[in-house]
């Protein structure tokens, strides 16, 4: 059995939000898209049970995001509870990777994004609060557990990160494709349109400097293959393909079906539920969820 709606997109994959709570502050969060104030984190167990039914419809891939996932203390032994899945994957900070890379690994986490606006001590604090010290070990612990191929998710901001993609393309080389570069057009969720980036303009660079361009099904994301390295280019807005191949549902941290990144008017609450009556609930979301841009 498939989880389809109207628009002919069958569910493949979950991401989850675990929990609202960051240790960061980065200016242009989108918080998923959820910007509800939230008190009540469901339990691992709620999501298990999501994931659960999920797999009885079809779904074979998991991405835990949040917040910061790392923030629950619980994360590895959600992991270990979920069922046999295709891929486990994780969004991060990676700030706390270097202590905690290792026991996710083992308790099943196949590999993670790690955010990493900017490689400069002080473009680095200035955008997060945080020390980007603690990421680049991050990353190297995430590399050395084999929790790979690590994408490291770099959102372009005009006059801060915009001219430092030739850095960030030499830095992963030494990982020797272990490492991925996926440069993200922001997202304005929070009155951030003056940094936004002319997306044409980087997608003309990348490919004035790859040896080959391909492209992948999913949102038509471009992949560009630039001396050792592969660098990956995410356009969201106003991108008909993005939502036309969208083939996520969305779980908020309070156990909440979430049809659209984009939207908050068509939650389904799957709070504290059996997977029977969540797998029942997911068939009902499906009639909520509709393309954002329809192109
Ligand atoms: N704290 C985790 C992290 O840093 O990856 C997970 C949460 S974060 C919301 C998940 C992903 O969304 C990150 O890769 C981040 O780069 C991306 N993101 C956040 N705000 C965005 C925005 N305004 N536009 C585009 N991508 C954004």
């Amino acid at each position: 059995m498939q989880l389809t709606d109207d628009y002919g997109r069958t569910i493949k994959s979950l991401r989850i939000s675990l929990t609202n709570r960051c240790n960061l502050r980065c200016l242009y969060c989108h918080r998923e898209g959820d910007n509800r104030e939230l008190k009540n984190e469901s339990t691992a167990e709620t999501f298990v049970n999501i994931v659960r039914a999920a797999k009885e419809l079809g779904v074979s891939k998991v991405k835990f995001s949040g917040g910061e996932p790392l923030m629950r203390d619980d994360f590895e032994d959600i992991i270990r509870a979920l069922p046999e899945l295709k891929d486990i994957s994780a969004t991060t900070n990676g700030t706390y990777l270097e202590k905690r890379a290792q026991s996710l690994a083992d308790s099943g986490l196949n590999r993670v994004n790690i955010s990493l606006p900017s490689l400069s001590p002080e473009k680095y604090r200035g955008v997060t609060g945080g020390d980007v010290n603690t990421v680049l070990k991050g990353i190297d612990a995430a590399v050395d557990c084999g929790l790979t191929p690590v994408k490291l998710n770099m959102v372009l901001l005009k006059g801060i990160n915009d001219t430092g993609i030739g850095d960030m393309m030499d830095f992963i080389r030494q990982y020797d494709g272990n490492v991925i570069l996926q440069l993200i057009e922001l997202m304005d969720f929070r009155g951030t349109s003056g940094y936004s980036v002319d997306i044409d303009g980087v997608e003309k660079f990348l490919e004035s400097r790859a040896s080959e361009v391909r492209e992948r099904s999913m949102h038509r994301r471009r992949k560009y293959f630039i001396d050792g390295v592969e660098v990956e280019l995410v356009r969201p807005i106003d991108n008909s393909h993005f939502c036309a191949n969208c083939t996520r549902l969305r779980v908020t941290s309070d156990g909440k079906l979430k049809p659209c990144l984009l939207r908050n008017d068509n939650l389904v609450d799957v709070n504290n539920k059996e997977p029977q009556e969540i797998t029942g609930l997911m068939k009902f979301a499906m009639g909520n969820r509709e393309p954002y841009y329809k192109g």
